[in-house]
């Protein structure tokens, strides 16, 4: 079958990767993909976020499934065009994908579907934004309501600080997305990120992973895109995992088709955890990155079937494989991110890394530049490793990170602390 990936970053050449190992994969394109996903697929310059573009170029290509990584094409509503057009499509409608792109949306549908989560009102003003923090005090939790690049919420720990992100919000610092507000109550525990595939009816879960959003070593500096992650997140025992299976996701989904939006795709929920039991932080509607890349690296060729029956509807009675195994990813950056990079250093050493089910460099913001590797970007690779336990993964994550000749980057040396003690 031929297949098209939407996308350019680390998560895309997971998905590449992964496809690749199986059989059934005939053409792969990934648009616009980088240096390292064209070692593995055909890398193709191509409008993503252009509704009609992706859809003449996946009649021209005959193309027969497109998954969509990034958040992005799906807001343009690009999978509802490719749907329309008769392709078979691995993301949701831009209906579906308000659980993303609106937080008062994901809000509303989990009261009305009962799904635990942090009491919340929604704002348009100031005036009352304020008042409402003066009366709930702090720790309190704003959001800009819009898609902000993970630059819209703030957790106050004082109500000075709750007041001064709306006054920031209502003076115009995110555009659109912060016309209005969510404020919710805050909740207390640890996080994780569970990943459900769905079709539009049936929902098969696909793993857990804890993530590391900060900077530095010991979970300090600036919040960044996420700088490690590993799968399965210890904290997600079975009981609970069944628990957010039947409190949260199943609710949810049959909330979507209730509202004429039936969810086709992965559904990933970031959770809080306290006292053995899960409440929802949030939904994003595409992987993770570098979530992503712990994935594909557990599931290996797997992957292509269960996106590919989650995209056609016949998702229902489908198993994963599970070997009982872990994967961990440690994210190399460009030196200054998540602030300002220079671009175009030259990363030395790519060649030599070992590339197998164990171990593998996913590429996340390269380019190739007369017959060189150069960083393209802020987060540039995923060096990531799997194993009989987490150990054994890391182990291998970080042989490839050190492995890598690049003066101009810099990575965590902590990524798993959670689920590990540090050696
Ligand atoms: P991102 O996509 O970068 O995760 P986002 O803009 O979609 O961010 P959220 O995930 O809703 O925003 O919030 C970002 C982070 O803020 C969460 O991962 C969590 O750590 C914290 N947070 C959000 N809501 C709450 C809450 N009610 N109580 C405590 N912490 C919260």
């Amino acid at each position: 079958m031929n297949i098209l990936i939407l996308g350019g970053g680390g998560r895309e050449h997971a998905l590449a990767w992964a496809f690749r190992q199986n059989p059934k994969c005939d053409r792969l394109i990934v648009a616009p993909g980088n240096a390292g996903i064209a070692a593995v697929a055909e890398c193709a310059a191509l409008d993503i976020l252009s509704r009609s573009a992706v859809v003449e170029f996946a009649g021209q290509n005959a193309v027969d499934l497109v998954v969509i990584g990034p958040e992005a094409p799906l807001a343009a509503g690009v999978s509802d065009a490719l749907r329309e057009a008769g392709f078979a499509v691995f993301g949701p409608s831009k209906a579906a994908a308000q659980l993303e792109s609106s937080k008062a949306f994901t809000k509303a549908v989990c009261d009305a579907c009962g799904a635990p989560t942090a009491a919340w009102a929604r704002f348009t003003d100031a005036e009352s934004a304020r008042a409402h923090v003066a009366a709930q005090g702090a720790p309190i939790v704003v959001k800009a309501d819009g898609l902000a690049a993970g630059k819209g919420v703030t957790v106050a720990m004082t109500e000075a600080e709750a007041l001064g992100a709306i006054d920031a919000a209502f003076s115009g610092a995110f555009g659109e997305a912060g016309a209005e507000l969510v404020i919710e109550s805050f909740m207390a525990g640890e996080e994780a990120s569970f990943f459900v595939l769905c079709d539009g009816e049936a929902a098969l879960p696909i793993g857990s992973a804890q993530d590391h959003k900060r900077a530095f070593d010991g979970d300090t500096g600036p919040n960044t895109g996420g700088m490690g992650a590993y799968s399965p997140a210890p904290i997600l025992t079975p009981a609970l995992e069944a628990q957010v299976m039947e409190q949260i996701i199943r609710p949810t989904l049959a909330e979507m088709t209730r509202r004429g939006a039936p969810f086709q795709g992965v559904l990933y929920a970031g959770l809080m955890i306290e006292d053995d039991a899960a409440r929802l932080v949030e939904y994003n509607t595409r992987f993770g990155d570098p979530e992503c890349q712990v994935l594909m690296m557990r599931l290996g060729a797997q992957a292509l079937d269960l996106i590919q029956a989650a995209a056609e509807g016949r998702l229902a009675g489908v198993a994963v494989n599970w070997a009982g195994d872990h994967a961990l990813s440690v994210v190399l950056a460009a030196n200054g991110y998540p602030g300002p990079v220079k671009k175009g250093s030259e990363i030395k050493g790519l060649e030599a890394l070992p590339e197998t089910s164990t171990q593998m460099m996913f590429h996340a913001g390269t380019r190739a530049a007369d017959g060189r590797t150069v960083a393209d970007g802020g987060r540039v690779l995923a060096a990531t490793g799997r194993g009989a336990s987490l150990a054994e993964a890391r182990a291998r994550a970080y042989t490839l990170a050190e492995a890598v000749d690049w003066p101009e980057g810099f990575y965590r040396r902590d990524i798993g602390w959670r689920a590990l003690p540090l050696a």
